[in-house]
């Protein structure tokens, strides 16, 4: 083989690679006939639930996430324990969400159920309000229990001075759409994009990405942590919007932690 044929062939296999990566990184997570959603347009939050059967919950469901919290009722809610160790930085861009994923062994015990954390994710603006008031970034840390059930502990962020975590993430964010880059000399903890205060409201509510499933709990810490103004503008140029349209309450009650 003359060196200039090699140099094609070495350019078709490593072209080969990449579309191959792109491939499997987008259907990684299990759908080859992924139906497209966003946050706009024709296939907008208010379509959601007819895009297809699978996502009708989006429209039917009767205790939706995100949600405006207002008049929350004070409770002896149990404190929520976060036992979240390090984890290898492995950042993702899935085309709707930057998303972390998180190295197995970390998990929050709430309500006294165990339930392991799988990865943290953003949205901006925030998703929740509060009073009607909406924050310019929402992160949320999801955990998956052995039984199968799914919790969530939201993080609100306002502008203030940088996160180090946060600054992390958003430098290790992949080019390639779908594709999990992995700092492998960087580690980060979760703990890092939280507040120290761990008071919290709780609700039930939803995932607030198709397919809008029910049955999650939800637990948005009350204090929020500040991000630099240059961070929620790095953010904004991956997605401008994020955030699915609060939704009705349909006489769930919302309680907040003494
Ligand atoms: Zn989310």
């Amino acid at each position: 083989m003359t060196p200039s044929k090699l140099l094609t062939v070495l350019a078709a296999a490593i072209i080969m690679q990449f579309t191959t990566a792109g491939t499997s990184g987008a259907g990684s997570t299990g759908h080859e006939h992924e139906v497209h959603w966003t946050y706009e347009g024709e296939t907008g939050p208010e379509r959601w639930g007819d895009l297809k059967p699978e996502f009708s919950a989006c429209k039917a469901g009767h205790s939706q996430s995100p949600i405006d919290i207002t008049g929350a009722v004070k409770t002896d809610l149990p404190a929520m324990e976060t036992r979240y160790g390090d984890t290898t930085l492995r950042v993702i861009n899935n085309g709707h969400a930057i998303q972390a994923n998180y190295d197995k062994g970390s998990y929050a015990v709430i309500g006294g159920k165990r339930y392991d954390l799988l990865q943290f994710h953003f949205h901006g603006p925030s998703e929740n309000t509060v009073e009607g008031k909406a924050f310019p970034l929402e992160g949320h840390l999801v955990h998956k229990s052995e039984d199968g059930k799914l919790a969530v502990i939201g993080i609100l962020y306002k502008e203030g001075k940088e996160n180090k975590t946060i600054g992390a993430v958003w430098e290790n964010v992949p080019h390639e759409q779908g594709t999990e880059k992995a700092a492998k000399d960087e580690k980060i903890n979760a703990k890092g994009i939280m507040p120290e205060a761990m008071a919290y409201y709780h609700f039930d509510g939803s995932l607030t990405t198709t397919p809008c499933t029910e049955g999650v709990s939800w637990n948005l810490l009350k204090t929020p942590v500040e991000i630099s103004a240059k961070q929620i503008e790095e953010f904004r140029k991956y997605y401008k919007n994020s955030a699915r349209p609060v939704q009705p309450l349909h006489g769930r009650v919302v309680n907040v932690s003494n």
